[in-house]
C-alpha cells in the first residue's frame, strides 16, 4: 500500500513590526493570544501539520522580527521558500504602503524561478479594533493591490478573534503545496 505522501513546506511571513505576524502564528498554531507585545528577535519557525486531501503536509512557518531592515535577514532566510505571507495591519497605512517593499526583497533575496508565478497571500490584521471605526485601508483597495500583483489571495483576519486564521494558513498550506 501506498504511504501518503509527507512534505515539509517552507513558508516566510513578513510585514511590519506589530502588524500581528507572530500573533496569527500563535493563534494558528497554539489557539492563543497576547495582548502583551514582545519583539521577536532575529528569525524563528514553528511547525504544523496539515492535512490537504490525501497528503500531510508539514508547514514550517518562520516569523521574523519586523522592525529589522530589509537587508537583515540575508537570503538564507528566503532561500527554498515555498509560500510567501504578507502582513499589513488594515488601522495603519504606512504598513500598507511598505508591502511593496517586502514584496520586492522576497523577490530579490528569494529568487524564485518566477516571480510572477510565485504563490505569496496578503493578510489583512486587526480588524477587530474599535470595531471597525478606526480602519484606514479599505478592502477595496487591498483587493486592487493585490489584483495588480497577479491575483494574490487575500483575506481580513483577527489574530486576537481568531477570525479567518485557519481559514487563511489553510490556502497557504494549498499554495505551498500546488507550488
Ligand atoms: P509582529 O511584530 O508583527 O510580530 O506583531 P505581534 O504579533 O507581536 O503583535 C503586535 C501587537 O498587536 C501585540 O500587542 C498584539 O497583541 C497585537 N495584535 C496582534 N494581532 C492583533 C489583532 O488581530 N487584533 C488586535 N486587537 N491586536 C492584535
Ligand atoms: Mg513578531
Amino acid at each position: 500500500m501506498e504511504m501518503p505522501r509527507r512534505a515539509l513546506l517552507k513558508v516566510i511571513v513578513l510585514g511590519d513590526s506589530g502588524v500581528g505576524k507572530t500573533s496569527l502564528m500563535n493563534q494558528y498554531v497554539y489557539k492563543k493570544f497576547s495582548q502583551q507585545y514582545k519583539a521577536t528577535i532575529g528569525a524563528d519557525f514553528v511547525t504544523k501539520e496539515v492535512q490537504i486531501d490525501a497528503k500531510l503536509v508539514t508547514l514550517q512557518i518562520w516569523d521574523t522580527a519586523g522592525q529589522e531592515r530589509f537587508q537583515s535577514l540575508g537570503s538564507a532566510f528566503y532561500r527554498g521558500a515555498d509560500c510567501c505571507v504578507l502582513v499589513y495591519d488594515v488601522n495603519i497605512q504606512k504598513s500598507f504602503e511598505i508591502l511593496n517593499n517586502w514584496h520586492k526583497e522576497f523577490v530579490k533575496q528569494a529568487d524564485p524561478v518566477d516571480p510572477e508565478a510565485f504563490p505569496f497571500i496578503l493578510f489583512g490584521n486587526k480588524i477587530d479594533v474599535d470595531g471597525g471605526s478606526s480602519r484606514v485601508v479599505s478592502e477595496k483597495t487591498a483587493r486592487e493591490w493585490c489584483a495588480s500583483r497577479g491575483d494574490i489571495p487575500y483575506f481580513e483576519t483577527s489574530a486576537k478573534e481568531g477570525y479567518n486564521v485557519h481559514e487563511a494558513f489553510l490556502c497557504v498550506a494549498k499554495m505551498a503545496l500546488a507550488g
